[in-house]
């Protein structure tokens, strides 16, 4: 039997596989490319092509394809093959370093949000050396960026890049204030959790709301949800283990670190955690990771939901952000360290963080804004809108006392001077502690619990980067100015501390206590996206991306106008789905019930029995099924009008407090059909079978 080491990796074509591939001088050059991001010459590129070419066709492949990732959230590919026709019409297999290094792209129908004209409908795609490329479905998957002809990011991955960049030569010179000189390069690190959920696929097939959507837009709650917490880590239904089985083998043939799985709080809910890794391999990594549980559940009669809220009154699904720094030297920035010098810098490390999430609560809650992903945060479960700080009782308090010049319990001799004292020890992971807190410090990273399940993870990782680096520049101009720089280190983490305390909340996130508390702190609020969205073009947040190189104004602009564009298009399909289901299958089905209880109804008076559930039960659903015709038409009208509004921006709002406001109302009066209606009659499967229905 083959082990997992035998397969690990086995379709990719990393480190290991160059080193034995590659001439030494051709190795040399492209880690210097991967590690350092030298320029590499079109021989080396040459000679890389032709290696990866040999591989994969050794490995079956018979394609190459630029695999990227644009504003869809999805990642995209075009199949060429490597035949080259020769002059006797037999072929040969090719592929250059030209075609390794960049693709032409006739990508006119991807989002661009005005930055490539749709006459000029090329962009192209250039290889990021830093992912390694892999064999998926017979196919040499080339990891890519892809950019507009005027050198416009059209993707998710080259923000991502440039903000790694950026937060990179920021911390090092940090470290080397500190003197570790011996580090060459910082790196993001990010460990993604990722939930999902499984339903039965001949079920899901009779839903045209999952089908269409990903989500139920109608359902009512069966008698049992997740009440008895009886799912959370419990024992995994055979059906649903081989799928996992199945799922790790072929993502660790993909070289990624898929590490735990286990149930979630919702019956059917799942979660994969993998090892992390750096940001822009874990966003990859990621993808890949939906792409193949999707595919993977389907070979098993399953499919696999990642819509952020499938069902309506049962938790949704998220991703946890795991987010950490790490040298060269494999030092991990957020450990807190052993003597007063780690201690310092750890803290001021951690201060930056601080500082960057209270400056940018807006930036990272934009980051994690979607229609499916408000109806987490906006809703009264998994972190809610407002962002805020778990540091552990332990660690605040530890500030506290540096913020006021005391001393750390009673042990301590003098009050705590950083660079002087060393800090007390203090629990590791605290996480276990406080789930409701959207920021969370968990001994040595951090973990933002915004993220819906269903994004890609570059937009949060670019927001929390760009954020950073921000602070750590502030930083820097304070500290290398300093004449004595313990003391202006001292004085920049306590004042720090002072003017962002008001981030720090160890208690109950999902308390509406919380949310009064916050609005008095002057916390953001952004309950929706198109209201969060809103401020993506605020002054200070244009400043933050374009002076960190992150974005030009112009992708700001039109990433502004891609977002509320997907988000109105996404209710709009969300909404025609709610009328076509309510006038062919809802509402004729409750008709039909109320028909046949009326023939009862009258079959019953002749013969003078009691008729007194039929009649009741005929009257209710006759009325609910007149108002839910009524809302049904006032929904397509309102829909008409909301599609007519010019602004994207004025368009989503539409979208948001009319066209939205108008399915919630249909869906309760359906629901409330729903509950009255004998089962045979409902025209598809209800909660109780598509939450319970994998046996
Ligand atoms: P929990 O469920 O308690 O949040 P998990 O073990 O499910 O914990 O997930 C923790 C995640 O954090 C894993 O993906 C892990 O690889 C990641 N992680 C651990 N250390 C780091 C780090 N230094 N940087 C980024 N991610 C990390
Ligand atoms: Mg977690």
């Amino acid at each position: 039997m083959k082990t997992i080491t035998d397969f690990f990796g086995t379709m990719v074509f990393n480190d290991h596989v160059m080193k034995e591939r590659l001439s030494a001088e051709v190795y040399e050059s492209i880690q210097n490319t991967i590690k350092n991001g030298k320029h590499l010459n079109l021989e080396v590129a040459n000679e890389i092509a032709k290696a990866m070419k040999d591989w994969a066709i050794e490995k079956g492949a018979t394609h190459y394809t630029h695999w990227f990732q644009p504003m869809t959230g999805i990642t995209a590919e075009k199949h060429d093959s490597f035949i080259t026709p020769k002059g006797d019409s037999s072929v040969i297999m090719e592929f250059s370093g030209k075609e390794l290094v960049k693709g032409e792209s006739d990508a006119s129908s991807f989002p661009s949000g005005g930055l490539r004209a749709t006459f000029e409908a090329r962009g192209y795609t250039a290889w990021d050396p830093s992912s390694y490329a892999f064999i998926k479905d017979g196919a040499l998957c080339i990891p890519t960026a892809f950019c507009s002809y005027g050198g416009e990011a059209l993707d998710k991955k080259t923000p991502l890049l440039r903000s790694m960049e950026s937060l990179g030569k920021s911390a090092l010179r940090i470290l080397h204030l500190f003197g570790h000189t011996e580090v060459t390069g910082v790196k993001p690190t990010v460990g993604p959790e990722q939930e999902y959920f499984l339903v039965d696929m001949e079920m899901y097939n009779k839903r045209p709301d999952l089908v269409y959507t990903g989500r139920t837009l109608f359902g009512s709650m069966p008698p049992k949800g997740q009440e008895l917490d009886d799912h959370y880590f419990g024992t995994i239904k055979p059906k649903v283990k081989a799928f996992m089985k199945d799922l790790d083998h072929e993502l660790w043939s993909l070289g990624v670190f898929a590490k735990t799985e286990h149930n979630e709080a919702a019956p059917s809910q799942h979660e994969l955690a993998p090892v992390f890794t750096t940001t822009n391999l874990a966003t990859d990594h990621n993808q890949l990771t939906m792409e193949l549980m999707q595919k993977v559940a389907k070979k098993h009669g399953l499919v696999c939901l990642l819509h952020e809220k499938p069902f309506k009154g049962i938790s949704g699904s998220g991703k946890h952000n795991n987010w950490s720094l790490s040298t060269n030297t494999g030092i991990n920035l957020f450990e807190p360290g052993e003597t007063p010098s780690e201690n310092a810098q750890f803290l001021l490390f951690l201060c930056a963080v601080i500082k960057a999430v209270d400056d940018y609560q807006d930036v990272l809650r934009i980051s994690v804004a979607s229609a499916g992903n408000d109806h987490r945060l906006g809703a009264n479960e998994a972190p809610p809108a407002v962002i805020s700080i778990f540091l552990g009782e332990e660690l605040t308090e530890i500030l506290n006392a540096i913020e006021n010049d005391e001393k750390i319990g009673s042990k301590q001799k003098d009050v705590m001077r950083v660079g002087v004292h060393i800090l007390p020890k203090f629990p590791k992971d605290t996480s276990d502690r406080n789930r409701t807190s959207p920021f969370a410090f968990t001994g040595n990273k951090f973990e933002f619990r915004m993220l819906g399940s269903g994004a890609s993870i570059a937009d949060t990782n670019t927001a929390i980067n760009t954020a950073v680096t921000q602070v750590l520049n502030e930083f820097y101009d304070t500290l290398s100015n300093a004449k004595d720089f313990n003391l202006t280190l001292h004085n920049l983490i306590r004042d720090t501390i002072k003017n962002h305390k008001r981030i720090f909340f160890n208690g109950n996130g999902y308390e509406e206590k919380w949310i009064k508390e916050a609005e008095k702190r002057g916390l953001s609020n952004l309950k929706s996206t198109p209201e969060a969205l809103y401020h993506l073009l605020d002054e200070k947040n244009i400043k933050l991306y374009t002076e960190n190189k992150v974005f030009s104004e112009k992708e700001l602009r039109s990433r502004y106008e891609i977002l509320l564009e997907n988000y109105s298009k996404i209710i709009n399909i969300e909404a025609l789905t709610m009328i076509d289901m309510a006038k062919k299958l809802i509402i004729p089905a409750v008709s039909k019930y109320t028909s046949d209880l009326a023939k009862t109804i009258s079959v019953k008076k002749e013969i003078g029995a009691n008729a007194g559930y039929e009649e009741i039960t005929c009257k209710k659903l006759s009325e609910l099924c007149t108002d839910a015709f009524a809302t049904t038409i006032e929904l397509e009208r309102k829909l008409s009008e909301a599609k007519k509004i010019k602004g994207a921006y004025e368009k989503a709002t539409a979208f948001e407090n009319v066209v939205l406001a108008t399915m919630n109302r249909l869906r309760a009066q359906c629901d409330e059909a729903e509950k009255l209606t004998a089962r045979e009659y409902w025209p598809m499967p209800d909660y109780g079978e598509l939450l319970f229905g994998i046996r």
